[in-house]
């Protein structure tokens, strides 16, 4: 009854990293190209849920834009636009927030560790799992790449659409699948304990997409590792060394197994498997580098490529707002 769509975000806060490349972009590049339907939201209003400079979101979120279209998203075959100039977004999630209850929010971890240390919480963090919600319902979306610890948002919006149902007996959206990514989460170079993230204060434990040669030989070369120098498999104990190697995992498509397999065959230590990594690395992206330096400089084709898939996203928020107002009683 519900044609497949899926809803992919992202916070156009930095130019992504490679945690987000392995984790997302990659595998949403792979959706689209295999024929599936598929939403880019530019996750801006999620962006400034703690204040940010404006001059700064207005420059990452170009640099997002193009770093997407540069890793191969084709807006010829996906919509890509930005969560901000679609108003439907903030009115569906005032509208599904009053199905939701204090309480269910405040028991979602996510937002349980973002307060942990806040005396007073901003009202934004309360508001983002529903204002999710409010962008997965807006399109009917039926699967969403999402990570583990985002699952108690989806847990959160399927509540709501049975409430929904409950309230107004009308089925009017799909139950939304999880769609998880094979990669494991790419952890920060520095604190390997921690996942690589763009709101690490420290960004030398992140490598973005787009950084040059140079930044990614540096980074690498710092990246934390053990006082053993033999290449073993074993994120528990050795995260650091592991980390890399999933990085190598996630680039080449190459099992960890095999790939430790033939660095112990080579005899190679840390350090030489770094200098192996990095070239991958820098390999990996050349292309999308090229790309993505020629996109920045036409900033007016970035902007054309955004507005055309507003356009399109606003044909489907249009015909799913109606149909809840109207379920509503608010036509
Ligand atoms: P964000 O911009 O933080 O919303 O992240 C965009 C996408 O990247 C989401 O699908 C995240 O699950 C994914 N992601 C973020 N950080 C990592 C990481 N360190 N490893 C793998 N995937 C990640």
């Amino acid at each position: 009854m519900f044609s497949r769509r899926i809803l992919a975000g992202i916070q156009p806060s930095n130019v992504p990293h490679l945690g987000n490349y392995l984790g997302a972009i990659k595998r949403w590049v792979e959706l689209q190209n295999s024929g599936e339907h598929l939403i880019v939201m530019l996750a801006d209003l999620h962006a400034v849920t703690l204040p940010r400079d404006p001059k700064i979101l207005r420059q990452t979120i170009l640099e997002t834009t193009s770093s997407l279209l540069a890793c191969g998203i084709n807006p010829d075959k996906s919509i890509i636009y930005r969560q901000s100039q679609l108003p439907h977004h903030t009115t569906l999630a005032w509208l599904m927030g009053t199905l939701a209850t204090v309480q269910q929010i405040s028991h979602i971890p996510t937002y349980k560790s973002k307060v942990k240390d806040e005396e007073s919480i901003p009202l934004g963090l309360f508001m983002y799992p529903i204002l999710q919600s409010a962008d997965i319902l807006l399109f009917k979306s039926t699967h969403i790449p999402v990570g583990e610890d985002q699952l108690p948002h989806l847990h959160l919006c399927t509540t709501l659409i049975e409430k929904f149902y409950h309230i107004y007996k009308k089925e009017l959206f799909p139950m939304p699948k999880p769609m998880f990514t094979e990669t494991n989460r790419i952890r920060s170079l520095r604190h390997p304990e921690n996942k690589m993230s763009k709101s690490d204060a420290d960004p030398r434990g992140r490598i973005d997409i787009m950084d040059t040669e140079d930044l990614i030989r540096d980074r690498v070369m710092k990246a934390v590792t053990d006082f053993e120098s033999r290449i073993t498999y074993d994120p528990e104990n050795r995260p650091g060394v592991s980390n890399l190697i999933d990085i190598f995992s996630g680039l080449t498509g190459e099992m960890q197994e095999d790939i430790v397999e033939r660095a112990q065959l080579e005899g190679l230590n840390t350090k030489e498997f770094k200098e192996k990594l990095i070239k991958i690395i820098i390999e990996h992206f050349k292309p999308f580098r090229i790309k993505y330096l020629e996109l920045m400089n036409d900033h007016s084709y970035i902007y054309d490529v955004l507005q055309q898939g507003q356009a399109k996203a606003a044909v489907i928020a249009d015909q799913t707002l109606n149909e809840v107002k109207q379920t509503m009683g608010l036509d």
